[in-house]
């Protein structure tokens, strides 16, 4: 599960095109970063695959089905948006278990996938809580729980880290690759932080103008830079 594949795929906004032709595939269980400048096109990309934007041309394969026509919710991808996006009214365990009551789920289902994700990250303790009661690295935690309860095939990550401070944003790299290692699902991680892609990748899709620079492992990138343009970004020498 968690095997994706983008075939030529474009995405225009009106006259621009902000990707043109690409081509990805990205293996079951690997961490794949996209890394490049602001307005390069990361998030679109990201957004293509998840199917909250329609492609304009070209196919977008998950676990060998065509998802191009299958709505969000049913492409079985999660994706983790910014800690601020709970809602402050909502206890923990109901701000985790949002997903799951929206899609009607079995309570019982319900109460132990919440349950076991409070467990994995360590929240066990603050389901009872408001958002408000939480530190900034919980309420990211919280954030991820509530994509984690839907056993995605894959998670999408957003810049995640980008509204925390610069010691919890360290923290949370290692907690969301320890994640990925005990759960060994897919994730694509969103950033235009070169260590977080450095530190945290299997493999690096280099992005700048909705085209692709280089794909790699973190070291290939760095030994091997297609161009000046990735070695610049990575920051090797070439
Ligand atoms: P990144 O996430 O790498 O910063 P984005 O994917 O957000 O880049 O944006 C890539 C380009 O597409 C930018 O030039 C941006 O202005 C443009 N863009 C993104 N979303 C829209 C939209 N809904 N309508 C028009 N242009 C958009
Ligand atoms: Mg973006």
């Amino acid at each position: 599960m968690g095997k994706i594949s983008l075939k030529q795929v474009t995405k225009a906004f009106g006259d621009a095109e902000v990707i043109p032709p690409l081509d990805l595939d990205i293996n079951e269980g690997e961490f794949v970063v996209f890394v490049g400048p602001s307005g390069c096109g990361k998030s679109t990309l990201l957004r293509l695959i998840a199917g909250l934007e329609d492609v304009s041309s070209g196919t977008i394969e998950i676990d060998g089905r065509e998802a191009t026509e299958v709505p969000p919710a049913k492409r079985g991808l999660a994706m983790v948006f910014q800690s601020y996006a709970l809602y402050p009214h909502m206890s923990v365990r109901k701000n985790i278990a949002f997903p799951l009551k929206m899609a009607k789920m079995d309570p019982a289902e319900q109460e132990r996938r919440v349950t076991a994700a409070a467990k994995v990250l360590n929240l066990t303790d603050y389901l009872d809580r408001r958002p408000g009661q939480l530190s900034g690295g919980q309420r990211q935690r919280v954030a991820i729980g509530r994509a984690i309860v839907r056993e995605p095939a894959a998670f999408l990550f957003d810049e995640p880290l980008s509204n925390l401070d610069a010691a919890l944003r360290v923290n949370m790299r290692l907690e969301i690759s320890e994640l990925h290692q005990s759960l060994a699902t897919t994730m694509i991680y969103v950033t235009h932080d070169q260590v977080e892609a450095m530190t945290m990748a299997d493999k690096i899709v280099v992005l700048r103008a909705g085209r692709i620079e280089q794909v790699g492992s973190p070291l290939e990138l760095y030994r091997t830079p297609a161009n000046q343009f990735v070695a610049g970004f990575i920051g090797s020498p070439k």
